[in-house]
């Protein structure tokens, strides 16, 4: 008997940016595979079990939750924000792909969620108002040179960038590289907004330019928007102020 896999992205840390699809799926599993700390998130009831495993194993738990569910159990497999954006949903459909023919009649459903940039833009106002693109800075899954041709090719396209995975502790220096390929882009007063830990109690959201953004007070749980020349700021007296991209955009400058 086949099994059920959900993979469940629990949106950027508030319980109200959950959705109720979200709920429904974890409310029908029994087993709970993800990062440890997304799990803590969860209240398990009894009955259902939780498999925490590290940030990096994603693929072996892509197929631990498809060997679960080969064998009859109903699991759902979590990620933060959305499952389908630098999460688990591309380790489920890459180890479906790779792994025994059986795992492709596994019932398998992918709920998405809340991804961190776009509660971090609703913080700041509508900064992917127009066209925009997320990229992350990680190089552990890709050669930093296309990074950088990406950031290249991205700003001067005009688009907004959303970075995620812009530091850790093992890679401290892409998100200065990345702001310093920027500027010899992009105009000094293009909006930059910083959002960390949006939605949780220890979240902080600020605002700069790109000549006075700084990477080294930016941590993991950071994620970065960096306006178009587009983009603008709107003050407000006593108010924090508005970042936006305008709904319609110019011709590039020839
Ligand atoms: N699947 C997740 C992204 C995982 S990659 C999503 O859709 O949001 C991890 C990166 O996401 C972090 O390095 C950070 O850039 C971003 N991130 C996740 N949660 C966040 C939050 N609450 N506030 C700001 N950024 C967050």
């Amino acid at each position: 008997m086949s099994g059920r896999v959900f993979v469940v992205g629990l949106g950027p840390g508030k319980p109200d940016q959950m959705t109720p699809e979200a709920r429904a799926a974890l409310a029908q599993a029994s087993d709970f595979l993800g990062y440890g700390p997304y799990l803590d998130r969860l209240e398990l009831s009894q009955g259902q079990t939780r498999h925490a495993s590290d940030n990096r194993e994603e693929l072996s738990r892509a197929r631990a939750a498809l060997d679960m569910a080969a064998a009859g159990r109903t699991v759902a497999v979590v990620s933060g924000g959305d499952a389908g954006v630098f999460g688990m949903a591309a380790a489920l459909c890459e180890a479906v792909e790779s792994g025994p023919a059986v795992w492709r009649a596994i019932d398998l459903h992918i709920i998405p969620g809340v991804t961190a940039m776009l509660a971090v833009a609703a913080r700041a106002g509508a900064p992917l108002g127009h066209d925009f693109c997320a990229i992350s800075l990680s190089d552990n899954l890709k050669p930093w040179e296309v990074i950088e041709t990406r950031l290249r090719a991205a700003a001067g396209a005009g688009l907004v960038l959303a970075f995620y995975n812009p530091v850790s502790r093992a890679r401290p220096w892409q998100l200065g590289r990345a702001f310093e390929i920027l500027r010899d882009i992009l105009p000094a007063s293009t909006p930059v907004i910083f959002g960390r830990a949006v939605g949780r109690p220890d979240e902080r959201t600020a605002i700069t330019t790109l000549d006075e953004a700084r990477a080294d007070q930016t941590d993991m749980a950071t994620c970065v928007i960096v306006g178009s020349p587009e983009t603008r700021i709107v003050e407000r007296d006593g108010l924090p102020p508005l970042v936006y991209s305008p709904r319609s955009a110019g011709r590039p400058a020839r």
